[in-house]
C-alpha cells in the first residue's frame, strides 16, 4: 500500500528523503511543510564526503553538487598583524586529515536548493507513470500545531487550522525540532541537547582584496575564535566561535536577530586582526546565524509513526563536518527500509534504527574534552596554540599515512528496491 507520509522541514534532509521515497514508490503522497516563507538557503560551507558522496552518486546528484563546489585551497593561521603562521591543505574525501577544508565543500543554501528543485523535477517527471496517484507536495509558511498517535496512523493539526491524518511523520525540521518535542515530550527533547560549550555566528560580508582561495583563522584572548573563507566567491563568510561570555548568548537566541548581532559584536569588541571590519559587516548582512554549539543524542529515533532524521535527531555539530552526511545516510536508510519492508512502517523503523544507528554513533564521537584547548584565554594559551598549529602543519604532511581500503567505514547497503543507480 503507498503511504501518505508527512515530512516537518525543506532544509537538507526532507527533500532528499522525498526524492527516494517517491522514486521507490511514485504512488505514495509526500507533503513536506517548511516553517519559512521560502527555502532557507543561509548558511556557510558543508562537506561532503564519505558515504554522503556515495549516496549523491546513487541519487544521481553528485556531478551537480560538484559544480557548486567551492574553491577553497587550505587553512592558514594569522597572528594581530595578519602574518601566515601555519599552512594546511586540503583533506581528499574519505581520508581523516587534519584540516579544515574537505575535497568537496558547498555552500549549504546550493545543497538546499539543489535537493529540491531536484524532488520537483522528479515529481513531474513521474506525473504519467503514477496516474494522478502519488504526488510531492511543498507548502510554505506552515507548520504542525500538534500531533496524536494511534495505531494506523498519525493525526495532524498544521498552524492553519487544517488537521489530517498521515501514515508516518517524519521530524526534518533541524537541531531546535518541535516536532521532537511534541512526539517525545519535553523532557526527552531537552535531555537530547549535548552543549559542546560553544557560541557560533555564521554571515556574510563583501569580499575585500586579498581574500583568495585560503580560509582564514585568527585566534583572540578571551576564547575567541573567528574563521574567514571566501573559496572563490564574490562574499566572504566570517564565523565567529566562541566558548566566552557563554551565559549571556546562551539566552540570547530566543531575541530577534538584531539583539543576537548585537551580543556577538559585544562578545568580540576588540578582538583584534580584522575584526571590526568583520563586525561592522555583520550589523547589515542579510543572512546571520547563529546558535550555541551542541549535538542531538536521541535513545531512540522513532516514537511509533513519527520518526527522526537529519540534525532533528543526530545533529553531530558542525565540528565533524558530517552533518550532511548523517542526514543523507538516514534519508537513504528511512526510504530503503520502507521500500524493503514495502512500506510496513513499523518493521521499516525499526531497520532504520538498526541500520543507522552505528555509522551515526560512529560521526558524533567527537573527543569534546580537547575542544577547550583552541580556545585559550590568555595571550600565552594563544602562544602555545599557535606553536603546536605549527609544528602539527609541519609534521601530519609527512606522517600521515592513508587509511586502507578495507577499513573505510560504514559501508552503504544496497537497497534494490529504491530504483537508484548502482
Ligand atoms: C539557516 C541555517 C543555517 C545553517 N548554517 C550552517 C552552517 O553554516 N554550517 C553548518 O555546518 N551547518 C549549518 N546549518 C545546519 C545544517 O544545515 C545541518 O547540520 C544539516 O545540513 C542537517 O540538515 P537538516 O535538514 O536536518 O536540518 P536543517 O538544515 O536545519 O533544516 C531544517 C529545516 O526545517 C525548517 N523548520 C524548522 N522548524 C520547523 C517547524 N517547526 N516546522 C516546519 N519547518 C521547520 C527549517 O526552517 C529548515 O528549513 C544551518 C542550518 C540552518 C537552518
Amino acid at each position: 500500500m503507498p503511504l501518505n507520509i508527512l515530512i516537518v522541514g525543506a532544509g537538507i534532509a526532507g527533500p532528499a528523503l522525498a526524492i527516494l521515497l517517491q522514486k521507490a514508490d511514485p504512488n505514495s503522497k509526500i507533503t513536506i511543510v517548511e516553517r519559512y516563507s521560502s527555502l532557507r538557503t543561509a548558511g556557510q560551507q558543508i562537506d561532503l564526503k564519505t558515504q554522503g558522496v556515495e549516496i549523491l552518486q546513487k541519487m544521481g546528484l553528485m556531478d551537480t553538487m560538484k559544480s557548486h563546489c567551492v574553491n577553497e585551497t587550505g587553512l592558514e593561521i594569522l597572528d594581530t598583524s595578519g602574518k601566515q603562521l601555519a599552512l594546511f591543505g586540503i583533506n581528499p574525501s574519505g581520508e581523516k586529515r587534519l584540516t579544515l577544508t574537505s575535497e568537496c565543500e558547498i555552500m549549504r543554501g546550493d545543497a538546499v536548493e539543489i535537493l529540491y528543485e531536484a524532488s520537483l523535477k522528479q515529481n513531474a517527471a513521474l506525473k504519467e507513470e503514477r496516474a494522478g496517484k502519488g504526488e510531492l507536495v511543498y507548502e510554505f509558511n506552515k507548520t504542525i500545531t500538534d500531533l496524536t498517535q494511534h495505531d494506523d496512523g498519525v493525526d495532524v493539526t498544521f498552524s492553519d487550522g487544517q488537521k489530517k491524518q498521515f501514515d508516518l511523520v517524519v521530524a526534518a525540521d533541524g537541531q531546535g525540532s518541535r516536532t521532537r518535542r511534541m512526539a517525545f515530550g519535553q523532557e526527552a527533547n531537552d535531555a537530547a541537547f549535548k552543549s559542546l560549550g560553544v557560541h557560533a555566528a555564521y554571515y556574510s560580508i563583501p569580499r575585500i582584496q586579498g581574500e583568495g582561495g585560503l580560509a582564514k583563522a585568527y585566534s583572540a584572548p578571551g576564547r575567541r575564535l573567528v574563521i574567514t573563507r571566501t573559496s572563490g566567491r564574490p562574499m566572504t563568510q566570517v564565523l565567529l566561535f566562541t566558548m566566552g561570555d557563554r551565559e549571556k548568548l546562551r539566552k540570547v537566541y530566543k531575541e530577534p536577530v538584531e539583539k543576537q548581532k548585537e551580543a556577538f559584536a559585544e562578545a568580540y569588541r576588540g578582538a583584534g586582526w580584522e575584526t571590526e571590519r568583520l563586525l561592522s559587516g555583520m550589523a547589515t548582512c542579510t543572512d546571520f546565524y547563529a546558535h550555541e554549539v551542541g549535538q542531538i543524542r536521541m535513545d531512540q529515533l522513532y516514537k511509533g509513526r513519527v520518526v527522526l532524521l537529519g540534525d532533528a535527531a543526530y545533529c553531530p555539530s558542525p565540528f565533524t563536518g558530517m552533518g550532511i552526511t548523517c542526514c543523507l545516510i538516514g534519508a537513504y536508510v528511512l526510504a530503503g527500509e520502507l521500500a524493503r519492508h514495502g512500506n510496513d512502517v513499523s518493521r521499516a523503523l525499526k531497520g532504520y534504527e538498526e541500520i543507522a544507528r552505528p555509522p551515526i554513533n560512529d560521526y558524533q564521537d567527537l573527543q569534546t574534552k580537547f575542544l577547550g584547548n583552541f580556545f585559550p584565554s590568555s595571550q600565552l594559551g594563544i602562544w602555545v596554540l599557535r606553536k603546536l598549529l605549527w609544528v602539527v602543519s609541519k609534521v601530519e604532511p609527512i606522517t600521515y599515512r592513508p587509511r586502507a581500503e578495507e577499513n573505510q567505514g560504514w559501508k552503504v547497503p544496497e537497497y534494490p528496491e529504491l530504483k537508484l543507480q548502482s
